[in-house]
């Protein structure tokens, strides 16, 4: 039987063992989107799949769409990203960003911008020391590409442009309210709390504002230069975390 061969360039995003000697691999395509494809026999010593699929490899594929699974039929690799594999921190964090992408895209559909953002960032985290915010930066533009954009420029609830005073992001909101306002929501609550302690709420600073701000216009000519005090790097990491796993669940 002839089955047809489909191309395009992949990354490898997820490998598992499959059977005996196969491998199943997760990557992002570039024509196709987040999909899985098997590779056989790919952990035998002579497998000549075995050096193009690999983890982070950015390939070009050809498959076949077999009866249960696609079926890898060659890898040609375009970019390892040696440099991020010879660190195991680089390796790591290069690791996370293909993660998150796992954990927020469920389906297979084409999306360039997601593939661009991907490729980008896997050689931004080889090519700088202040990886951090390329990890931001790969998680928010992310989630704005899917769909989630934050509002961060004007007060979800009196629409104001966000200025002076004390400002909160609201999780599930995907963006900032005014004291004013979340005081107004807070009066509609059985029991007052103080602004500080609603849930799905976190107060945000003036500096994690601008920088996400930075961030999302993909203003990386300031990013790159941008020093960050480690306050602001753990206030980041926890709105960053808590956005992200509000999304994953929706
Ligand atoms: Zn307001």
């Amino acid at each position: 039987m002839e089955y047809k061969t489909f191309k395009s360039e992949a990354i490898v995003i997820r490998e598992e063992d499959f059977a005996e000697q196969d491998k199943f691999f997760t990557v992002f395509a570039r024509e196709y989107g987040k999909m899985g494809v098997l590779a056989k026999s790919v952990r035998k010593i002579d497998a000549k799949l075995r050096a193009g699929l690999q983890l982070l490899n950015y390939v070009s594929l050809e498959f076949v769409r077999g009866k249960n699974f696609n079926i890898a039929t060659d890898a040609i690799v375009k970019d390892e990203f040696l440099k991020s594999k010879s660190s195991p921190s680089r390796f790591r964090d290069s690791l996370y960003i293909c993660n998150i992408l796992d954990n927020l895209i469920k389906g297979e559909e084409a999306d360039e911008r997601t593939w661009k953002l991907l490729l980008e960032s896997l050689r931004d985290l080889e090519a700088h020391s202040n990886r951090f915010i390329f990890i931001h930066y790969f998680e928010w533009n992310l989630v704005s590409a899917l769909g989630f954009k934050p509002e961060l420029y004007f007060c979800l609830g009196c629409q104001e442009r966000i200025k002076k005073g004390r400002f909160f992001f609201s999780i599930k909101d995907g963006g900032i309210f005014c004291g004013d306002c979340l005081k107004k929501k807070n009066l509609s609550r059985k029991k007052m709390l103080s602004l500080d302690k609603i849930p799905g709420t976190q107060e945000i600073s003036k500096d994690a504002i601008k920088t996400l701000r930075l961030i999302t216009e993909q203003n990386k000519e300031v990013l790159e230069r941008l020093k960050i005090h480690p306050p602001l790097l753990k206030e980041l990491k926890d709105l960053s975390k808590s956005f992200l796993s509000y999304i994953a669940e929706q």
